[in-house]
């Protein structure tokens, strides 16, 4: 929080870049931006604050409260919308910016070049369709530490991104960054925390577009498996596993892994100890449901893939219902592109409303796409709620959440970090 006397002196600075403006024709940065007329949503489930002021200074909330006792600045800049309902930005825990599947030959001998405009393409498409922060969990040649290097310093409008670097498999295994030994298994987890991973991915188990393998096997070594996760911890990074297999699941559990992706073959006696040991389960139940089908089609996958997809996806859905049943920690993720078209909406949105489907509250799916993947990541005191001196990651829809997740379709204004990323163009001027 800024002192009264230190705001009087910036309100005087940015008087005179509201006057250089003028003679400039550059827009002037506004001292406060005051968000007006719109009830925000609890994410802790109590009453929605209605017709609230957000006051937004730089790229934090600086205040949350009912217009009735949240007076607007007189300089503020105001973005009216009224009727709308405010939600924290969608956080989206599994995401590859260069997605790369069977049947996407074109894709296979791509230059880094067009790999790294490919990722940019679909940072910028995945912050426009209200997804402001994002994991990484597997990327090419370290791409993805430049991208959000051009992010984080403002370059280009993106995502807030998170990335564990290169996959880290053993030969054969799913994943690209093949490791054979203990010894091998360190040099790479090193390697990806000294280029900036905040996460480590390892591939604990067989993938579904893999043309060898079985699905549920474990072809780590005990030994290769508890090196990785203890270097990881070592450097204070966490280790999530591509896994469907119990098998894995046990071993790594033991050896402290921190989430589980996709999970498909996972039993309830190993979701009850990830429950017991904080291990998170990130679903990406969107990719081996039907709505995944036409996005399958369009970049033309064979045969056998769609239906190791389909035969994966009774069993993923019946373990998420099993998941929610039980307690098991879940942070959303979709495997696709967040902006990517599924079942009329985007692969995020239709993540959460499966697990609406699968039998959690419409309250508990949007905490997964937020405040729970913030609690996964660590970074829940920043993002994932509209509170006080959080990042001001916001997103407008029509109608409550809370009441139909299926609200989420309606977003219609995305800021992040302060500044507007889709829609508020009614914006007006206030005092000026
Ligand atoms: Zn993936």
């Amino acid at each position: 929080m800024m002192s009264p006397r230190k705001l009087k002196i910036r309100s005087l600075i940015m008087g005179g870049a509201a006057q250089a403006a003028l003679l400039t024709g550059f827009p002037a940065l506004a001292e406060t931006i005051a968000l007006t007329g719109a009830n925000v949503v609890d994410i802790d489930g109590k009453a929605p604050i209605r017709d609230a002021v957000v006051l937004i200074e730089d790229e934090r909330i600086s205040a949350v409260g009912p217009a009735a006792t949240t007076p607007v600045p007189a300089d503020a800049q105001v973005i009216a919308l009224p009727g709308k309902w405010l939600i924290p930005g969608l956080m989206n825990m599994h995401v590859h910016l260069a997605l790369n599947l069977p049947g996407a030959s074109h894709v296979y001998d791509e230059s880094h070049e067009s790999i790294a405009l490919r990722m940019l393409d679909n940072a910028q498409k995945s912050l426009r369709s209200g997804v402001t922060t994002i994991r990484l969990t597997g990327s090419q040649d370290g791409i993805d530490f430049t991208i959000k290097k051009m992010i984080d310093n403002g370059t280009f409008d993106g995502p807030r991104i998170h990335t564990a670097g290169t996959s880290i498999v053993p030969t054969g295994g799913h994943g690209s960054y093949e490791v054979n030994g203990a010894a091998e298994a360190a040099r790479a987890v090193r390697e990806q925390i000294k280029r900036g991973a905040t996460w480590i991915k390892l591939g604990i188990s067989g993938g579904i577009s893999d043309t060898h393998g079985d699905i549920a096997a474990s072809p780590f070594t005990d030994d290769e498996l508890r090196t990785a996760i203890e270097v990881a911890h070592r450097n204070g990074v966490k280790v999530t596993g591509h896994n469907g297999s119990p098998i894995a699941a046990e071993v790594a559990i033991d050896a402290g892994i921190n989430g589980f992706e996709h999970g498909y073959y996972l039993t309830a006696p190993v979701l009850t100890k990830m429950k017991e040991k904080n291990v998170w389960l990130v679903p990406t139940i969107v990719v081996t449901q039907p709505g995944a089908r036409a996005f399958y089609k369009k970049i033309g996958s064979p045969d056998w893939y769609l239906d190791r997809v389909e035969t994966a996806g009774r069993t993923h859905f019946k373990t998420l219902q099993e998941a929610i049943r039980i307690g098991t920690p879940i942070a959303l993720g979709s495997d696709q592109y967040p902006w990517e078209p599924n079942s009329g909406t985007t692969a995020t949105i239709r993540e959460a409303e499966l697990y609406v489907k699968a039998g959690m509250t419409p309250l508990q799916a949007l905490r997964a796409g937020t405040i729970e993947s913030a609690r996964m990541l660590g970074v829940d005191d920043e993002v994932g709620a509209l509170r006080p001196g959080y990042f001001a990651d916001i997103l407008a829809v029509d109608a409550d959440p809370t009441a139909d997740i299926a609200a989420l379709r309606s977003i219609n204004f995305v800021m992040k970090g302060g500044k507007t990323i889709v829609g508020g163009t009614d914006a007006t001027a206030n005092g000026h």
